[in-house]
């Protein structure tokens, strides 16, 4: 039969998700699954986000009407915005897609780095966009000359990523703000900020300078920091005319009440406990990235949760990450984003990386 779907689908790829914890068990018959493999954070969602959730169940016969004006009014101002500067999403891909209907047509030329997150390119796709790749150089960082020589009269948007999934690579503040000053006001600039919360102080672009930029869309989520991948929320900011369509467009009641229940308990009373997991996160990373290194990786130097490091030579990442998943540790090979030379491991509890380590230690 001929499904007949919109012709675009044809050019995009299924989105391949990382192993679970329990299909590896089941696969290999284990009684100990590690999951290194999808960025989350395996410490929250905190304890006032959980206690949060229990009572968001008293009222979940109701649409969230309320709870949607709540959680905006709380990012609004943590942020120093206007409620006017935010809106909310089913997690920050569901905000990415909604950013897709929201500025794509057909024909319209798009920027995508490579290597990044690799929904930019699908959504985009799907909304009849033409795809320009820009390869980061060679020390990861974005090539702000490379995106500029790309942009044409028919370019509509540039995808960024701060810090850039996969490779934790994070771009210099002033760089980024130099560059989305020198693109102009015909260019969207959308700024993917997943994994900014894990940034160092400082480091970070300031959001409300940003935002005086009329074209600039910056999108966050509650799936990392706060550690409530399963919760679904993500969150845009960008002027007010840029949120009042964004609002118009989405999905009304896409995040569920449960959800903003966390997220809100979760900003007002959990940031202690985030910064010290952080301080946590941090840490681990540090100590990995030395003891791959001691094993022969060469580790990327990561601002993020995860670290993207190449394997020892003569080494592949499909043949390494399907051998360790066999010994229960679940990382992500990077075949896809076209470096078979490369994992990205995210940071785990302390024993989950030592589990790691011991388990590579059996295969390299
Ligand atoms: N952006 C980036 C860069 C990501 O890595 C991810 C998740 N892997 C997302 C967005 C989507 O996150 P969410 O869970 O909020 O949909």
């Amino acid at each position: 039969i001929s499904l007949n779907l919109r012709k675009q689908v044809d050019d995009c790829r299924p989105y391949i998700a990382g192993e679970t914890e329990a299909s590896v068990l089941k696969k290999y018959g284990l009684d100990k699954v590690v999951k290194l493999g999808s960025n989350e954070n395996p410490f929250g969602p905190y304890e006032n986000a959980k206690r949060a959730m229990k009572e968001s169940l008293k009222v979940i016969n109701r649409y969230p009407e309320d709870d949607y004006v709540e959680l905006t009014e709380v990012l609004a101002k943590v942020n120093n915005l206007d409620v006017t500067n935010v809106a909310l999403g089913s997690g920050a891909g569901n905000v990415i897609e909604t950013v897709a209907r929201l500025l794509i047509d057909e024909g319209d030329e798009v920027l995508v780095a490579k290597p990044t997150y690799r929904l930019y390119r699908e959504v985009s796709i799907l909304m009849g966009a033409v795809i320009k790749n820009v390869p980061v150089k060679s020390d990861f960082t974005y090539d702000f000359e490379a995106m500029k020589e790309n942009i044409s009269d028919k370019t509509k948007l540039i995808w960024l990523c701060n810090p850039n999934n996969p490779t934790g690579v994070i771009n210099d503040r002033r760089e980024i703000e130099r560059f989305i000053e020198s693109v102009g006001d015909d260019v969207w600039i959308v700024l993917d900020e997943a994994y900014a919360d894990f940034i160092n102080e400082g480091q970070r672009p300031e959001i409300v300078e940003f935002l005086k930029n009329k074209k600039l869309i910056v999108i966050r989520t509650f799936s990392k920091f706060y550690g409530m991948a399963g919760a679904r929320v993500g969150y845009i900011m960008a002027q007010a005319p840029v949120i009042s369509a964004f609002d118009t467009i989405t999905e009304p009641f896409c995040v569920n009440r449960t959800g903003l229940f966390a997220a809100k308990a979760a900003l007002l009373e959990d940031q202690a406990q985030a910064y010290r997991v952080k301080e946590f996160i941090l840490n681990e990373r540090e100590r990995m990235s030395r003891a791959l290194n001691e094993r022969g990786f060469t580790v990327i130097p990561s601002s993020s949760n995860f670290i993207f490091a190449k394997l020892p030579d003569g080494f592949y990442s499909a043949e390494i990450c399907e051998q360790l998943m066999a010994k229960g540790v679940i990382i992500r090979e990077c075949d896809a984003w076209d470096y078979p030379e490369y994992v990205r491991i995210t940071v785990g509890k302390k024993e989950e990386n030592d589990f790691l380590l011991s388990k590579l230690d059996e295969v390299i």
